[in-house]
């Protein structure tokens, strides 16, 4: 069942395009994970659909609620994350939710989300006194406050320790569990791998891919960058560059002036036929390497940009 549905979203900020055409829909019980490099149009995006910024064009879709008419229902449907710095620093974790509480008609008790949130043993601590782990676990709780069907988590692990970021892995594969939807920003790829149905990877204000991770894992395993360079030039280049193209296993080529970068899932296919087309033509190569493929290579070769981690 489709529980989010965007068609062609837009949005700019004077010349600056940051959201261009934006299209996707989440399942219910998914775990759907966007991630890009800084500037991507992450945050704008995701302010649109949880109706915090008008979009210039486009439509947003939860069910068949939209902002425009239904803005009630569906903040009752949808949990959001808080920034820390909404949540009250003298006051305690159980203080913050029976606050939070008060914002809805109907609220989860306050003792069942500290549980969710494994902060039961803090719950008389003033937040304040918190480490960063023990904050954005309040965090998730705060958005769970209200029982919604979909939660937005907007880079929940950032800056913390490898153990504090495993802890909100698991209140995350917990809410899955209780088939809930969430919908995650971040900027670890191990997490987006070992959390998601489906990653979106976002860049310049446009999806450049959505795959599941096995299949982002297949391309990890199956494809490999092969990169050689031309004695005989640039223009020997550009005419093996769209002689390669045409290959069916290779996926992306990028030249620079003689040098020829390939991604291709049969490197050894694709070398003995471009090893034929410089013997016919007389051309000469120097330099060919095969390179193992990571999930961060998938990422540089999307976007263009270094992964940030
Ligand atoms: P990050 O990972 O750094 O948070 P992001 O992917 O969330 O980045 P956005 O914050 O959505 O990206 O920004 C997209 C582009 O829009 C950027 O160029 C940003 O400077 C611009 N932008 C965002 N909000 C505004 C605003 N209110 N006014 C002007 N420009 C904005």
């Amino acid at each position: 069942m489709t529980v989010l549905e965007v068609k062609q979203l837009k949005k700019s900020f004077g010349s600056i395009h940051a959201v261009k055409d934006i299209s996707f829909s989440v399942q219910a019980g998914e775990v759907f994970t966007i991630i890009g490099p800084n500037g991507a149009g992450k945050t704008t995006m995701l302010e649109m659909i949880e109706g915090l910024v008008s979009p210039d064009q486009g439509s947003i879709h939860f069910g068949g609620l939209t902002w425009e008419k239904d803005a009630d229902d569906i903040k009752m449907k949808i949990g959001v994350q808080p920034q820390s710095s909404a949540m009250f620093d003298l006051l305690t974790p159980e203080e913050n939710l029976n606050l939070f509480a008060t914002f809805y008609k109907k609220a989860q008790p306050t003792e069942e989300i500290l549980k969710l949130v494994n902060l039961t043993e803090h719950r008389k601590n003033q937040v304040k006194k918190l480490s960063g782990g023990q904050r954005q676990r309040l965090a998730i709780g705060l958005a769970m406050i209200s029982n919604p069907e979909i939660i937005f988590l907007d880079e929940p692990t950032t800056g913390l320790d490898p153990q504090a970021r495993r802890n909100i892995w698991d209140i995350i594969l917990q809410l899955k569990q209780l088939g809930k939807t969430t919908i995650l920003t971040t900027h670890y790829m191990e997490e987006a791998e070992k959390l998601s149905d489906r990653v979106c990877i976002v860049d310049q204000g446009k999806i450049v891919t959505l795959e599941t991770p096995a299949a982002l894992i297949e391309r990890l395993t199956k494809e490999r960058e092969v990169r050689l360079s031309f004695l005989d030039g640039e223009f020997a280049a550009e005419e093996a560059d769209l002689f390669i193209k045409k290959i069916p296993s290779v996926t992306t080529t990028e030249r620079n002036g003689a040098a020829l970068k390939i991604w291709t899932t049969k490197p050894e296919d694709t070398l003995y036929e471009l090893f034929g087309f410089t013997k016919d033509k007389n051309y000469h190569v120097e330099q060919v390497s095969i390179h193992e493929m990571s999930l961060e290579d998938v990422f540089i070769a999307f976007t263009g940009k270094e992964w940030r981690d």
